[in-house]
């Protein structure tokens, strides 16, 4: 399946040298310098592009200034070309707002400038429910459209992308065909983040017959990735989603996805965050079930033919009770996990250099980590790999599979 996968940019980075066994950083690191992204750590990146927005650079303090300085997108994100970066406004950001609060000079320029390979024109999302703003947001997102083209003039090296806002198939409709007739050959679906995958289906349906054969056509915020065939084949070129990346940490328990199977992470948290926290928690005896926590987890993790997985089961559920509530499933989830051992059967280099520790629900080192291994996963699920995991043992209930339909 040729589809092309862009993860939204939102600084997700890890320190490369973190020392899991005494939870330090590296000794005098620079957060933005020194920190690793996803595409910096495995030796090919796990997704075709990032996608960058406007909106999002501009809301994180000095990183506006940062960019600019720099002069290139590739730069800042150390992805250099011909790895490709899509930029947008943002739209999430501002749908509140009357207008959008940039113009289309202001894009235009921003793409151009800062060396981005794809921009999209202007847009606003639809989610009122009068008729007559409804029209009015619609017909500002293709008027904006109209106009990014004329300003980029065929003179700017990135490549336009016209977006389409709508509240129906119908709507949709509408819009892609004007876009279309400005001659536009990439185009965009936005606003479809909360809708369901049936809505998209009937979008994507309804709106086939106006696409050109070369067409290519980006669906933006795409929250069940194992849907993405089923996209694919009405027409779906490129999409970005965030949703395995950030269920690592996100989820309440579907954080580690090994193929079709997701695994919940083994909560261990911080004793002296958790002590802060709650003041009944005895911080002396919160850190010495947490040191026991994470020790049998190593432990485990290191001995391949570990037997002693209920007395570790015990130790972690010892400190997870003092954190907190530890219900029936989390039991059977933490089981489950340890039982399968999943990080043994992952060729990602995260699970191969950290092992059990990709497994551990604590801090941003662990967690993004098992973020940047959920989007590996994925992107292989993509060119047709399939991974496979010894069944549960002792007839236990699967974990809730999630099918590629791949
Ligand atoms: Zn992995």
């Amino acid at each position: 399946m040729s589809i092309r996968y862009f993860i939204p940019d939102w600084d997700d980075r890890v320190d490369p040298g973190y020392d899991f066994r005494t939870d330090q950083h590296t000794p005098d690191r620079d957060p933005y310098r020194d920190d690793h992204y996803a595409h910096q750590i495995y030796s090919t990146p796990p997704y075709d592009g990032i996608l960058l927005s406007r909106a999002v650079i501009d809301n994180a303090g000095k990183k506006f200034s940062a960019l600019v300085d720099l002069g290139s997108v590739h730069t800042y994100l150390r992805f250099p070309k011909p790895h490709k970066i899509l930029g947008d406004c943002g739209a999430f950001s501002y749908w509140e707002a009357d207008i959008p609060p940039y113009t289309t000079r202001d894009m235009v320029d921003f793409y151009d400038r800062l060396d981005f390979d794809y921009g999209v024109s202007v847009d606003h999302l639809i989610f009122a429910h009068d008729d007559a703003e409804r029209r009015r947001r619609q017909e500002l997102t293709l008027s904006n459209a109209a106009e990014f083209l004329k300003e980029h003039n065929g003179e700017c090296q990135f490549e336009p992308i016209g977006v389409a806002q709508g509240w129906n198939p119908e709507s949709y409709r509408e819009s892609i065909k004007k876009l279309i007739q400005m001659e536009y050959g990439y185009l965009a679906l936005g606003g479809l983040v909360r809708s369901t995958t049936a809505q998209i289906i009937a979008i994507l349906q309804e709106i086939k017959s106006e696409l050109r054969s070369n067409t290519q056509l980006h669906l933006f915020g795409v929250n069940r990735p194992e849907h993405i065939e089923t996209f694919a084949n009405l027409r779906v070129t490129s999409f970005d989603s965030a949703s395995r990346l950030r269920r690592a940490w996100m989820d309440g328990r579907r954080n580690y996805f090994l193929g079709n199977t997701a695994f919940s992470a083994i909560r261990v948290p911080d004793a002296h965050r958790l002590a802060r926290q709650q003041e009944t928690i005895d911080e002396a005896e919160a850190q010495r079930l947490e040191r026991m926590a994470l020790s049998a987890l190593q432990a485990y993790g290191a001995d391949k033919d570990a037997t002693n997985l209920e007395e570790v089961l015990t130790v972690v559920l010892a400190y997870a009770e003092l954190a907190g509530e530890v219900t029936e499933r989390t039991r059977h989830d933490y089981r489950e996990t340890l039982a399968r051992r999943p990080w043994n059967y992952c060729d990602c280099s995260i699970c191969k250099a950290v092992n059990v520790e990709v497994l551990i629900f604590r801090g941003n080192n662990r967690n993004r980590r098992r973020g940047f291994h959920n989007t590996w996963q994925l992107y292989r699920q993509l060119h047709g790999h399939t991974q496979e995991i010894p069944p549960p043992l002792n007839g236990a209930a699967a974990p809730e599979q999630h099918a590629l339909g791949l």
